[in-house]
C-alpha cells in the first residue's frame, strides 16, 4: 500500500526507521528485531540505504522485502542519489519496483570525501522528480525543523523544501529533535510557504551519550537544555541514561499526539526494546 492512503485512511500513524546489518552480516541475524517490531503493528518500516560506496545497499531492498514478505508490513525504501548516475538509480528503482514494493523516500545522501559524486543528482529534489518521472512509486523526502547543517538560512531551507514537494513528495519524514517547540514553528512555516502534505516527526529515544552527541553534529539536531541536563547528570550511569532517556522520549511523543500531528517515526536504532518501550507507553494512546 502508498504511504499516501495509510495517511489518507488513519490516524496515530506509527512508523519505525532500522538500518540494514553491515556488509558481513547475514540479513537473517535481523529477524529477531523484525519479530518484536512486528508485534507493535507499525503502519510502516522505512529501511535506511548507504550514502553510496557500500555494498550494502542491495540488502536494504532484501530487507524491505523481507518486511513485506515475511512480516506483512509496508516498507518504504531509502534511497540516495549524490554519488549514483540516472542509470543507477533506474537499477536501483527497477529492483525496488519488482518486489512490488511501492514507497521511497528519496534523499540526496550526506557528502563523504571518500566517495565521489556523480553529476546527475545535486538534490533530493532532483531524485524525487525523476522518480516521479520514471516510475509509480510514493515518494517521501525528509525534512529539518531545526534546519540542516548545510543550511544558509531557515528561509531558504523552507523555500528549498518546497521545490522538494513541488517536485512531487507526497510525504515529509523529519529529522530527529529534542524540542517539540521547534518542531511546531517548523510545521507552521512550512505550512505559511504553502507546505500542504503531511510532515511527520522523528523521535529517537537516546540511550547512549556518544552516539546522540557523535549524531547531532552531522545531522543539524540541536540538544535541548533539558536534554544536555539529562546527559551532564545520567551520562555515566547507563541505567539511569536508560530511564531517562526513555521517559524524554516518551513525554515528546505523547505531547506530539495530543497535538494531533501527522504520525510518529521513531528512529529504532535496530533497538526492539526501545521502540516496545516507547509503544507500551502510548498504547492507551493509540490503542494498539
Ligand atoms: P536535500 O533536500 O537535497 O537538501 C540538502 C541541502 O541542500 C539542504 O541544505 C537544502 O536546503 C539544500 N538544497 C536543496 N535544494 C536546493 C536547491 N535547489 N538549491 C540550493 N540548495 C538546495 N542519509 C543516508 O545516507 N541514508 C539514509 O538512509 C538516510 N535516511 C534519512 C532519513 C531521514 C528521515 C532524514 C531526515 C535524513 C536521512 N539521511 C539519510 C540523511 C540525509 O541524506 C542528509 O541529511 C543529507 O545531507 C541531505 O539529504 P536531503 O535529502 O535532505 O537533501
Amino acid at each position: 500500500m502508498k504511504l499516501t492512503d495509510i495517511y489518507k485512511k488513519k490516524s496515530n500513524i506509527l512508523s519505525f526507521e532500522i538500518f540494514p546489518p553491515k556488509a558481513d552480516g547475514e540479513l537473517n541475524n535481523i529477524e529477531p528485531t523484525l519479530e518484536i517490531l512486528s508485534q507493535l503493528e507499525p503502519d510502516y518500516i522505512s529501511v535506511t540505504f548507504g550514502a553510496g560506496g557500500s555494498s550494502n545497499n542491495n540488502k536494504t531492498i532484501a530487507l524491505a522485502k523481507m518486511i513485506k514478505e515475511k512480516y506483512h508490513i509496508e516498507p518504504v525504501v531509502h534511497l540516495t542519489c549524490l554519488c549514483y548516475d540516472k542509470k543507477e538509480i533506474s537499477e536501483f528503482a527497477k529492483e525496488i519496483a519488482a518486489e512490488g514494493i511501492e514507497n521511497v523516500l528519496a534523499l540526496r545522501g550526506d557528502r563523504n570525501p571518500n566517495v565521489p559524486e556523480k553529476n546527475d543528482f545535486r538534490y533530493a529534489s532532483e531524485l524525487i522528480t525523476f522518480l516521479k518521472e520514471n516510475t509509480s512509486f510514493c515518494v517521501a523526502g525528509a525534512c529539518y525543523p531545526e534546519d540542516h547543517p548545510e543550511s544558509e538560512s531557515h528561509v531558504s531551507e523552507m523555500l528549498n523544501l518546497k521545490k522538494k514537494v513541488d517536485a512531487g513528495a507526497d510525504i515529509l519524514l523529519s529529522q530527529l529533535f529534542f524540542d517539540n517547540e521547534n518542531y511546531y514553528s517548523f510545521v507552521e512555516d512550512a505550512r505559511i510557504a504553502g507546505i500542504e502534505v503531511p510532515i511527520t516527526p522523528g523521535i529517537m529515544p537516546v540511550i547512549n551519550e556518544k552516539q546522540i552527541r557523535r549524531m547531532v553534529n552531522t545531522c543539524g539536531a540541536k540538544l535541548s537544555d533539558k536534554f544536555e541536563r539529562i546527559l551532564k547528570n545520567y551520562g555515566e550511569r547507563p541505567e539511569a541514561l536508560y530511564e531517562a532517556g526513555m521517559i524524554h522520549a516518551l513525554s515528546q511523543v505523547v505531547d506530539l499526539l495530543a497535538n494531533n500531528v501527522d504520525g510518529i517515526h521513531l528512529y529504532t536504532m535496530n533497538n526492539p526494546n526501545v521502540a516496545r518501550r516507547i509503544c507500551d507507553g502510548i498504547k492507551p494512546i493509540i490503542g494498539r
